[in-house]
């Protein structure tokens, strides 16, 4: 593997030991399943392939998507992340569906489960290993301000609950013999592996298809056009879109018609420093334009604008 780079040194490490714990999770699942015969169990250890998916696409993401723009990526290389959930999602149905049919066929032929003691001891032990690795990059993302890091480990805890609910089940039906609790069980966790599938594929198909920044991001931008666009008059047709962790903004500015071009420049300037401080690596297209293009349905209004153009058909 190559040296990461400084900036991602740190949270490619964790998307690292996310894959080292998932794939211990999934050995130690699985031999839980084959020491008991429990499709519980077995649902168990295919949910944590979830965990791998995400954390192999967490991997990709911060390795590919934080290349830097080349000749034949100018824009950058954000959307490689996307092209990875497509093939975790399929991963998921799979996995998801691999769950009914053993679940299915216990379910018309329950059988008693064997050797429950150590079974549920070594499944508790991948319980308790993903509990503490959550709880870590809990820790660690909240002290960086990582969202993606929290959000790991509140995913990760769901997984816990999961399975603490899944030990329980196989406990109950080893008690009282009631063996059908067991495919029943692994049904219900078939459908939270779908559940959790769904929510990765359509935030990656929401990137795909050029969704627009969140509500508050572009409430930001509005701001900070506002408190640097001193000079000019108005800002419109505002766009954004979001490609990985990479926000791309496009505008026009409206200038006073006899404005220099470095004056407007510098406002453009001004406004591109502004939105940086505020939002981090943002990439920004600003359109110059004289007064006579104003709209009035401008997003930012920053000065008293002149009259309305003479021939609106042409204004844009
Ligand atoms: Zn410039
Ligand atoms: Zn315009």
């Amino acid at each position: 593997m190559n040296a990461p780079t400084k900036t991602a040194a740190t949270p490619a490490s964790f998307a690292l030991g996310s894959i080292a714990v998932a794939i211990a999770g999934i050995l130690l699942k699985a031999f839980a399943w084959q020491l008991t015969g429990s499709v519980a169990l077995f649902s168990d250890a295919l949910e944590s392939l979830v965990n791998l998916a995400a954390a192999c696409g967490a991997y990709i993401a911060l390795r590919q998507a934080a290349r830097p723009p080349d000749v034949s990526h100018p824009f950058g290389h954000h959307k490689a992340e996307y092209f990875s959930a497509v093939v975790e999602g399929v991963l998921i149905i799979i996995a998801a569906l691999l769950i009914m049919k053993e679940a299915w066929d216990v379910l018309f032929d329950p059988r008693p489960l064997q050797d429950l003691g150590v079974g549920l001891f070594v499944n508790s032990l991948a319980a308790i290993l993903n509990g503490a690795w959550a709880w870590h990059i809990l820790r660690r993302g909240r002290a960086f301000r990582s969202p993606a890091l929290v959000a790991d480990a509140k995913h990760l805890f769901a997984d816990v609950a999961t399975s603490i609910g899944v030990i329980i089940g196989v406990i109950a039906a080893g008690m009282t013999g009631w063996y059908i609790l067991d495919p029943l069980l692994a049904a219900a966790v078939a459908v939270n592996v779908l559940w959790s599938g769904w929510h990765l594929v359509r935030d990656s198909v929401g990137g795909l298809m050029d969704e627009a920044a969140p509500e508050e991001i572009r409430q930001e931008i509005h701001e900070q056009i506002q408190l640097h666009g001193a000079g000019s008059i108005q800002a419109h047709d505002l766009r954004t879109r979001v490609a990985g962790q990479r926000t791309f903004l496009e505008f026009h500015l409206v200038v006073p018609r006899d404005m220099r071009v470095a004056d407007a420049h510098r406002i453009c300037d001004a406004i591109e420093d502004g939105l940086r401080g505020k939002l981090g690596d943002i990439h920004i297209a600003i359109h110059v334009e004289p007064a006579e293009k104003a709209k009035p349905e401008a997003e930012v209004i920053i000065a008293e604008s002149p009259p309305p153009p003479a021939n609106p058909a042409s204004a844009g």
